[in-house]
C-alpha cells in the first residue's frame, strides 16, 4: 500500500529539503524541544500560570499569561521549525482556534476602505468572515480557487486569502503564480496550510507572508483539541498578529498547547500513513458506478494533480465524493463501521459526513468528505466498498 512514487515522496522538491541535512521524521520528533536539561522531561510539562512572578520593572519574556507562556512559546518554534525551516527571522503565533488564527490576520490588517480577496469555496465559516468585514467598511471579493481564478480580483487588494487545497472541494491552486501577482499589486498574501500539513506544503517557501492553519485538523490528528497558528516572516505584521491576540484574548490553554507539541511528534507518522491511504481508498472508488466527482489531489487524474505535485509534498488525507441522492449518502454513512460519523477531519479514526447537512457549502446533496485515519488501509478501503455495496440495496 505504499505508494510513495506517486506522493513524489522520494524525489522531494528543493524546497522540502532540510538547510540543516536532517530528515523531516527526525525533525518532527525534536521541532521545537529544548536543550536537554538533567532531570527533566524532554518536552517540559504545562507551564499553568494566569501571571509569573515579576519584582520591579516589568520585563519580559513571562509576565501575563494572556500575553505569553513559556509552554506556547516550546509549540511556537516547533510549529516554525516545520513551517519554514532553517529560515531565520519566521515567528509563529498560536491561538486558540483555526478560525482565531485567520481572524487575527484578517483583523489586525485590514482598515475601512481596504478590498480583500477570500477563496468562494474555502472553509464554511468564511462567508460569516466577509459578513463582518463588510461590517466593518472592507470590501470583500471572492473568486474560486480552481483555475487561479482569484488572479482576476487583485487589483487593489490589500490582502490575498488563499485556502489550498480548498476545503472541502479540494481545488487546488498555483501558489507562487498567485503571489507573485499579488506581490506586483502591493497586496499581501496569506495562506490557509490546513489541510496540506506543513509536511504536505510550505506557503512561506512559495512565496507567501503568512501560513495560517487550524492545528485541530491533522497538525495535532487526535480530534481532542483545537488550535490554531500563524507563522509569518515580516516582524512588523507579526507583532501586528501577536497584538491581536492580546487585544480578543483567542489564546490556548497551556494543556492544549503541551498536547499540540506532544503530538506534533507523530506528524510525520499519521500524514505518510494517513496520506497514502487516503491515496489508496481514492484509488478503490475510481470507477465505482455509483461514485461521481471523486476528488484527491494526489490522484493522477485529478484536476488538482499537476499542480498540486508541483507545489504540495504530500496530499493530505481527505478524500470527496458524490453519491446519487441525500438518501443513498445517508445510507451509506450508516453502513459504514470503521469510519465514525462525524463533522472535522485529519484525526487517526476515519470520519466521514454528508457536507451538505450543514448547508453553505456549494455541494450536492450526496456529496460525501471523507477524512481517512490511520487504521491498516486494506481494513478501511474493505469497510468503504463492502458499505458502499450493502446501503445499494
Ligand atoms: C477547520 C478549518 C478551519 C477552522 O479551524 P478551527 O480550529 O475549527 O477554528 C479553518 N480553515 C480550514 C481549511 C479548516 O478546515
Amino acid at each position: 500500500m505504499n505508494d510513495s512514487a506517486a506522493h513524489g515522496l522520494d524525489d522531494p522538491p528543493e524546497d522540502f529539503r532540510s538547510p540543516a541535512g536532517a530528515g523531516e521524521g527526525t525533525r518532527v520528533v525534536r521541532a521545537g524541544l529544548p536543550e536537554p536539561v538533567k532531570h527533566e522531561p524532554a518536552l517540559p510539562g504545562p507551564v499553568f500560570a494566569a501571571h509569573f512572578h515579576l519584582p520591579g520593572d516589568p520585563t519580559g519574556p513571562y509576565t501575563y499569561g494572556r500575553d505569553e507562556n513559556p509552554t506556547w512559546t516550546l509549540l511556537e518554534r516547533a510549529i516554525g521549525e516545520l513551517e519554514a525551516p532553517g529560515q531565520d527571522g519566521v515567528e509563529t503565533v498560536v491561538f486558540a482556534s483555526g478560525m482565531a488564527a485567520i481572524s487575527s490576520v484578517l483583523f489586525s490588517h485590514l482598515r475601512a476602505g481596504d478590498a480583500v480577496v477570500l477563496p468562494s469555496d474555502g472553509y464554511q465559516a468564511l462567508p460569516l468572515v466577509a459578513g463582518q468585514l463588510r461590517a466593518y467598511g472592507i470590501e470583500v471579493r471572492t473568486a474560486p480557487t480552481g483555475g487561479d481564478a482569484q488572479l482576476d480580483v487583485l487589483d487593489g487588494a490589500r490582502l490575498l486569502w488563499i485556502e489550498s487545497p480548498s476545503n472541502p472541494g479540494l481545488d487546488v491552486c498555483d501558489i507562487r503564480r498567485l503571489v507573485t501577482a499579488a506581490h506586483a499589486r502591493g497586496a499581501l498574501v496569506a495562506v490557509d496550510n490546513t489541510l496540506a500539513t506543513p509536511l504536505g506544503q510550505r506557503p512561506l517557501a512559495l512565496g507567501a507572508d503568512f501560513s495560517v492553519a487550524s492545528g485541530t485538523k491533522q497538525l495535532t490528528g487526535h480530534g481532542d483539541i483545537l488550535l490554531g497558528y500563524v507563522t509569518g516572516r515580516d516582524g512588523e505584521a507579526m507583532a501586528s498578529v501577536r497584538r491581536w491576540r492580546k487585544i480578543v484574548g483567542a489564546i490556548p490553554g497551556p494543556m492544549e498547547a503541551w498536547l499540540a507539541h506532544r503530538s506534533l511528534a507523530t506528524l510525520h507518522l499519521r500524514v505518510d500513513r494517513q496520506n497514502a491511504s487516503a491515496l489508496a481508498l481514492a484509488q478503490a472508488l475510481r470507477g465505482h458506478p455509483e461514485v461521481t466527482g471523486l476528488r484527491y489531489p494526489g490522484l493522477p487524474d485529478d484536476p488538482s494533480y499537476t499542480i498540486a505535485s508541483q507545489q504540495m509534498r504530500r496530499h493530505g488525507c481527505v478524500v470527496s465524493f458524490t453519491l446519487p441522492t441525500r438518501a443513498r449518502a445517508e445510507r451509506f454513512l450508516d453502513a459504514l463501521e470503521l469510519v465514525d460519523s462525524a463533522t472535522s477531519f485529519g484525526g487517526v479514526r476515519s470520519t466521514a459526513e454528508r457536507r451538505g447537512r450543514w448547508g453553505g457549502d456549494a455541494v450536492p446533496e450526496g456529496f460525501i468528505r471523507l477524512s481517512v485515519g490511520a487504521e491498516d488501509p486494506e481494513d478501511l478501503v474493505a469497510d468503504v466498498l463492502r458499505a458502499l455495496e450493502e446501503s445499494a440495496r
